[in-house]
């Protein structure tokens, strides 16, 4: 077992970061397919380069899981939990200057963080995220200036790889920091432990929580149901917050080419939207248990607490685990640009609540379900099996499951069709079947509702005092 990316790719596990290619000097190609996901082709490599790409691929049996991962980068003396990792502090917080919040996704807090590690001469450059100029929406990019950082703001729920940026940027004697979800963070993480030169550039790592990825078929499908075909999209913006409604009211907005103004919608509204149904998430999501960046200096999650949802403006959850970065929102604090909040670790793992039953509770009935019939899985953290997993809970994982891969079929039937309906006649009576499992109990919603009431005019009480 000394060549697992090959297993990775051939049971449709790559995420397609890149770091197989950057590790290989190419050998590796990571390439984007015809269902909008980048993917690595590992074809024709020699044992050497594949043993090589498996020690930093992150669903390879060979690279590190991010427990052991964690316990060789930080501070042995930060406190751990096995649900958020390793962990010097944890807060709810968000840029106070109005607009900067307003433009970003959640607290505005990545990018604050972001620029000041460019402010205070830590690093020469951020590698991101960004929008793209070519055949694609969105790209990895290197900013260099706090107005690059300031335009490439929000949350980019597209496929991307950083295997272009990486071999640009290698052995260009700048220092760099990371932004990226779980997976990609510790991709770039192993391959700064086998590439020395990259180890001495890359000197911070942004981890952002994920949920899970989308191809590019997500933004694709929700534009098309507001009347942007594919291939008219000029910008797609998926976090544009909604003064009516709390932070969980933000809307799905695009522009086509040569339009100003943006169609926009409730997500919620459109086939495909609610984050729940997972469409278009690539299939390795499916093996991940990894939620706050484990492997990340620091990471940045929505606040998804009745407290903060009330405000449309939006909060970060924040966990540290370096020291410097702590030191950075602590001056933040002091100084008056952040607004700052001690919050319990259990209160940070309650915001990703349905993240954890899929990551892990979910993960353990997938591992299982494909061990029976007889396929390859990663190796995990979570012990494959269905023990304490109702039958209702395993209905929901499974549904889940196949709302997901039908998903890329139908959408791609629908374009070479060059009709929507396919895609949306295909998926309604899929996301029906799914809704009767997930449904939570009418006592559950309203709980959920009254602690969003209190909370929304507890926050409009305090705005008519201030
Ligand atoms: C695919 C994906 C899934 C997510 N799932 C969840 C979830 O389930 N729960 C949750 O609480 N939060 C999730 N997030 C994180 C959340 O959407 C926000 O990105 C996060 O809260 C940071 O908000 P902010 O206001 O601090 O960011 P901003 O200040 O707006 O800055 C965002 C920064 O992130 C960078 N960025 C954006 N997209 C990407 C990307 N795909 N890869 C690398 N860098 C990127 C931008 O370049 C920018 O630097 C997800 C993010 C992504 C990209």
């Amino acid at each position: 077992m000394t060549e697992s990316i090959s297993k990775v790719v051939a049971n449709d596990c790559c995420i397609g970061c890149g770091g197989c290619g950057v590790s290989t000097g190419g050998g590796a190609k990571v390439f984007f397919n015809e269902i909008g996901l980048f993917q690595a082709d590992v074809h024709g490599m020699e044992p050497d380069s594949l043993a090589i790409a498996s020690q930093v691929c992150p669903w390879a049996d060979e690279s590190e899981d991010e427990t052991a991962m964690a316990a060789r980068l930080f501070d042995p003396a930060l406190a751990k939990d096995e649900r958020i990792g390793m962990y010097r502090s944890t807060m709810a917080a968000r840029v106070v200057e109005q607009e900067r919040v307003e433009g970003s996704s959640s607290g505005g807090m990545t990018s604050w963080v972001a620029q000041r590690l460019l402010e205070e001469g830590l690093v020469d450059g951020v590698i991101h995220v960004g929008g793209a100029a070519g055949d694609k929406l969105f790209e990895y990019r290197v900013s260099t200036t706090v107005d690059e950082i300031i335009t490439h703001r929000k949350s980019m729920y597209y496929s991307v790889s950083f295997a272009e940026v990486l071999e640009s940027i290698r052995g260009d004697g700048r220092r760099y920091a990371f932004v990226g979800i779980p997976c990609f963070v510790k991709a770039v993480r192993s391959l700064a432990e086998i590439d020395a030169t990259l180890q001495e550039q890359i000197i911070y790592y942004l981890g952002l929580v994920c949920g899970h990825l989308k191809s590019s078929a997500y933004a694709e499908s929700m534009a098309w149901q507001l009347g942007v075909e594919p291939d008219a999209i000029g910008q797609v913006d998926f976090r544009i917050k909604n003064p009516k409604a709390g932070s969980r009211g933000y809307q799905f907005g695009v522009r086509a080419i040569g339009e100003d103004n943006y169609k926009t919608s409730s997500p919620m509204e459109l086939v495909g939207g609610s984050w729940g149904h997972s469409v278009f998430q690539p299939n390795a999501c499916n093996f991940c248990d990894d939620i706050y960046a484990e492997t990340a200096d620091v990471v940045f999650a929505d606040a998804w607490l009745p407290k903060y949802e009330a405000d449309w403006r939006g909060h970060n959850i924040v966990v540290t685990r370096n020291e410097v970065i702590d030191e950075i929102i602590s001056n933040g604090f002091t100084s008056g640009l952040l607004e700052v909040e001690p919050l319990e670790v259990d209160a940070v793992a309650k915001a990703q609540a349905g993240n954890y039953r899929h990551r892990r509770l979910g993960l353990r009935a997938r591992l299982m379900d494909d061990i029976k019939s007889g396929r390859w899985v990663p190796r995990k953290r979570v012990i494959p099996g269905y023990a304490g997993i109702t039958r209702q809970r395993l209905g929901v994982i499974r549904q889940r499951r196949q709302l997901s891969a039908a998903s890329f079929g139908l959408f791609q039937t629908a374009k070479e069709a060059g009709n929507l309906e396919h895609y949306l006649k295909g998926m309604i009576p899929l996301i029906a079947a799914y809704d009767r499992w997930s449904k939570p109990s009418y006592a559950k919603r309203a709980v959920g509702k009254a602690k969003r009431s209190f909370w929304l005019i507890a926050a409009k009480h305090q705005k008519g005092r201030s």
